[in-house]
């Protein structure tokens, strides 16, 4: 049974874009640490015709580079793919590693890049490293968001780059740039949501976290947060997926949120709204 989504425009603002030999690899990581296995298909066409079967009409397409010397080629591939594409909202990546961090944030700007992902846990820095300042640099002239793996779930408890003081530090530095802790930032989620209430440029995405599924696969009770907590939070929390790098069906992960009771306006920011406020456009 599919479960509609009940407003028009949906984003998912969490999928991941890679091409097939770095996603295998991504896949074989992920599957060796959490025993998780994959169906989804990974390349652009068939990726939307799911998404789009869902009634997902657009998406961001997330790229991140778990080495340096490997961000411009990455950047480059996915800004190409999503230019042939007008659903896809393709992010760029970049290493703290690098040798030209601010070089390659220009140049992937200029390919047609909307936003920064990190992934800070198996990327090996925090968000406040000093040798990303000139990638914020170029993000703020360019008002791109940032969309950051900031929390420690699912099996980063022990990862010095993670967690709630960490990504405080980072918002201390950068005031003034919108950015998205994935996951809602489990497991700090609580402190994460009093962020978002007290910040307006603190974003959350309910990747994982708030699917039917999260219990099972990241010991996480979705109900955990309050709907109140949805409702007031609604200008702020984006619906997303980690879609094609989920261990089940796509339906899993809007089924929780699509069975609560949450007002329609609540819904069109999750589902929409937030997205596009996320990305600069509203
Ligand atoms: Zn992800």
């Amino acid at each position: 049974m599919t479960t509609e989504f009940p407003v028009e425009s949906v984003v998912d603002a969490h999928v991941h874009l890679m091409p097939d030999r770095l996603m295998r690899a991504i896949r074989d990581a992920l599957g060796d640490a959490a025993g998780w296995t994959f169906d989804h298909p990974t390349d652009l066409a068939a990726m939307t015709e799911i998404l789009r079967d869902a009634g997902v009409e657009e998406f961001f397409a997330l790229p991140y580079a778990h080495r340096p010397g490997m961000a411009d080629e990455l950047n480059e591939w996915v800004c190409e793919t999503a230019a042939t594409a007008d659903h896809v909202v393709p992010f760029a990546t970049v290493h703290a590693g690098d040798d030209d961090v601010g070089g390659i944030v220009e140049r992937a700007v200029d390919a047609g890049a909307r936003g920064l992902k990190f992934q800070l846990p198996v990327q090996g820095f925090a968000a406040a490293d000093p040798r990303l300042e000139p990638a914020y640099e170029v993000a703020a002239a360019h008002d791109l968001p940032l969309l950051v793996h900031a929390g420690t779930a699912p099996m980063f408890r022990d990862d010095p780059n993670v967690g709630v003081d960490r990504f405080r530090s980072f918002l201390d530095s950068y005031p003034d740039l919108r950015v998205c802790a994935a996951h809602m930032g489990a497991y700090d989620v609580d402190a994460f949501c009093e962020l978002a209430r007290t910040n307006e440029n603190v974003f959350l995405d309910t990747t994982f976290t708030m699917s039917a599924v999260a219990e099972e696969y990241m010991a996480f009770d979705p109900d955990s947060v309050a709907d109140e907590t949805l409702i007031e939070l609604s200008e702020s929390i984006m619906y997303g997926s980690d879609f094609p790098n989920i261990p089940y069906p796509y339906e899993r992960e809007r089924a929780h949120l699509l069975g609560r009771d949450l007002p329609l306006e609540t819904q069109r920011d999750i589902f929409s709204r937030t997205a596009r406020r996320f990305l600069g456009e509203a």
